[in-house]
C-alpha cells in the first residue's frame, strides 16, 4: 500500500523471510536482564559514571509476600504478590501493580526499572516501583479480587506511601483496584492521618479522587507521540493506517483517539483472538471497545474478519501499538512486520532479536520508556492535584502532558542524532544522565 498525503509518500515495506527456528528459542532471555544490558550499551555511549551504572544494575528494596484470601466458597487460598522498588533518587517509587498468571520477581524487577527510567527520561520527580500478585483476576469473582487487593495492601503495610511509593493500574487491575487500595490503606492509618490516604495511589476514578484524562492517559500519549513522528515525516496521523496488540486500557484508548484523528485501524489481536477489516476504512475502534468490554476480547467483533496471530503481525499498515505483554515482537514477528512505525504502548514488547530486527528493516521504533510515558505523567499530575487539594480540567491535563512528550521526544530526538543512537538507547541515555546528575550533586550517603 503506498499512501500519498499530500506532503510525503510512505512506500510500502516489503516482508523479509520468516526466521530459522534456531532464533526463535535464543530470543528471550531474562527480562531484568534485558533492562541492564539496554542500560549497559546507553551507559556506554553516554561514558555514564560507573557508580551510577552500578547502584541501577539492582533493585534498592524488594518486597515478596504470601497472604491468605477467603475464596466466596469458604476456601482459603494463598496469594504471592511482590513491590519492587528500583530506585527513588529523583523521587517516591512510581509504578503499576499487575494482576496476571505469569507475574514473577524477574518480571516486577524489569517493570520497576523500566519506570525508573521513564520517570527520569520525561523528568518528572518520581523513581520507579512496580508490584504484582500472581493471579488471573478472570479466574475470581469480583468480591474475591476486592478481598485479595484489599489483603495484598495488607500485607503491604508500610511498603507503600503517599509520600514513599505509589502504586497506579497495570494489566489485569484498574480504578476500581486503586479505590480498594486508597481505602483499605487510609483503614491503615490512625483517624487523623487518613486524609493522605487519597494520594497512596494513582489511576482512581474521578469520583474518588482520581484526576480527568487518567484512564485515557497512556493511550493519548502514544498518539501524542505517534503526531510527533509523523510530523518529522511530514506527513498527518488522518493519513495513517494502524493495527494495535492488546485492547485493554492503553490499546483501546490508543485505538479510540487515533480513530478520532481520522487514522484507520486495519487489525487488533488479544488474548481472545486477531481480526482484521474487511475494507481500507478500518475498524470502528469505539465499537470495538464496547464489544471488548462486553464479550472480554476483540474476538467475534461483528463485520471482521477472524485470523490467525501470525497473519495479524502481516497486515500492512503505517504503525503497529503493541499494547498488551512483553517479548511480543521477537525477531521472528519483527520479520513479519509490514509498518513503519512501532509504536510501543506496552512496557518491553520488543526483545533484543526484535529490536535488531526492525533496525535492519528500517522499522522505526518509539520505544516504551518514551512512548507509554503519559500514563506516570498524569499520574504525577494526579498526585499534585491530591497534594493540593486542586482540579485540573481536561484541556489542562491534555496540554501539560503534551508540553512534557514533546520536550522529551526533542530530548530523544538530539541524543540520537548527537550520539548515533537507536531511539531506545538515546531514550535510555536521556534518563541515565538526568540520573547521573542528581547524583553528581548529591554523592552517596555517608
Ligand atoms: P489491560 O489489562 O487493560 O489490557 C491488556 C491487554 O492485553 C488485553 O487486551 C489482553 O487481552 C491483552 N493480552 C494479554 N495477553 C495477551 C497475549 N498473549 N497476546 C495478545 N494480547 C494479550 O492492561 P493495560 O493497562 O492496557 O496494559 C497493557 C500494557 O501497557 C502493559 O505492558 C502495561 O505494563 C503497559 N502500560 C500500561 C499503563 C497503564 O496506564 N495502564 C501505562 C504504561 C504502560
Amino acid at each position: 500500500m503506498s499512501r500519498t498525503n499530500g506532503t510525503a509518500t510512505l512506500e510500502p515495506i516489503k516482508t523479509a523471510p520468516i526466521a530459522p527456528a534456531s532464533l526463535r528459542s535464543t530470543d528471550q532471555p531474562r527480562l531484568f536482564q534485558r533492562v541492564r544490558e539496554q542500560m549497559d550499551r546507553a551507559a556506554e555511549a553516554v561514558g555514564l559514571a560507573p557508580e551510577v551504572r552500578k547502584i541501577l544494575s539492582s533493585p534498592a528494596c524488594e518486597v515478596g509476600v504470601n497472604f491468605p484470601v477467603r475464596m466466596d466458597d469458604g476456601r482459603i487460598e494463598m496469594f504471592s504478590g511482590y513491590r519492587v522498588q528500583h530506585n527513588n533518587v529523583l523521587g517516591p517509587f512510581k509504578g503499576g501493580i499487575r494482576y496476571h498468571p505469569d507475574v514473577s520477581l524477574d518480571e516486577v524487577r524489569a517493570l520497576a526499572a523500566w519506570m525508573t527510567i521513564k520517570c527520569a527520561l520525561v523528568d518528572i520527580p518520581f523513581g520507579g516501583g512496580k508490584g504484582g500478585v500472581q493471579v488471573d483476576p478472570a479466574t475470581l469473582s469480583r468480591r474475591e479480587v476486592e478481598r485479595m487487593t484489599r489483603r495484598f495492601v495488607y500485607a503491604l503495610g508500610a511498603n507503600i506511601g503517599p509520600g514513599y511509593d505509589v502504586p497506579a493500574p497495570d494489566v489485569g487491575t484498574d480504578a476500581r483496584t486503586m479505590a480498594w487500595i486508597v481505602d483499605t490503606y487510609a483503614a491503615t492509618l490512625p483517624p487523623q492521618e487518613r486524609y493522605r490516604a487519597l494520594s497512596v495511589v494513582t489511576g482512581k476514578p474521578v469520583s474518588a479522587g482520581g484526576s480527568v484524562g487518567r484512564e485515557k492517559a497512556t493511550g493519548q500519549g502514544v498518539v501524542d507521540l505517534i503526531e510527533c513522528w509523523a510530523q518529522d515525516q511530514r506527513c498527518k496521523v488522518a493519513d495513517l493506517s494502524y493495527t494495535v496488540q492488546g485492547f485493554g486500557k492503553v490499546g483501546s484508548w490508543a485505538a479510540r483517539i487515533l480513530k478520532d484523528k481520522g487514522a484507520k485501524l486495519l487489525a487488533a489481536q488479544d488474548v481472545t483472538g486477531a481480526i482484521r477489516s474487511y475494507t481500507a476504512e478500518g475498524l470502528d475502534a469505539d465499537a470495538l471497545a464496547e464489544h471488548v468490554k462486553t464479550t472480554g476480547g476483540v474476538a467475534g467483533f461483528p463485520g471482521a474478519q477472524a485470523i490467525s496471530r501470525e497473519a495479524f503481525f502481516e497486515v500492512q499498515a503505517d504503525v503497529f501499538v503493541p499494547a498488551a505483554l512483553e517479548n511480543q515482537v521477537t525477531g521472528e514477528t519483527a520479520r513479519l512486520l509490514k509498518v513503519r512505525l512501532v509504536a510501543e504502548g506496552a512496557n518491553g514488547p520488543t526483545t533484543s532479536e526484535g529490536d535488531i530486527v526492525l533496525r535492519e528493516r528500517g522499522i522505526a521504533v518509539l520505544p516504551d520508556v518514551l512512548c507509554n510515558a503519559g500514563g506516570v505523567i498524569v499520574s504525577y499530575f494526579e498526585w499534585l492535584q491530591n497534594r493540593g487539594g486542586a482540579a485540573w480540567s481536561a484541556a489542562e491535563v491534555d496540554q501539560r502532558l503534551r508540553e512534557i512528550l514533546e520536550r522529551a521526544y526533542a530530548r530523544v530526538k538530539e541524543m540520537a542524532a548527537d550520539k548515533s543512537l537507536g531511539w531506545r538507547d538515546a531514550a535510555y541515555a536521556v534518563a541515565l544522565r538526568r540520573i547521573e546528575q542528581v547524583y553528581a550533586e548529591r554523592g552517596i550517603f555517608p
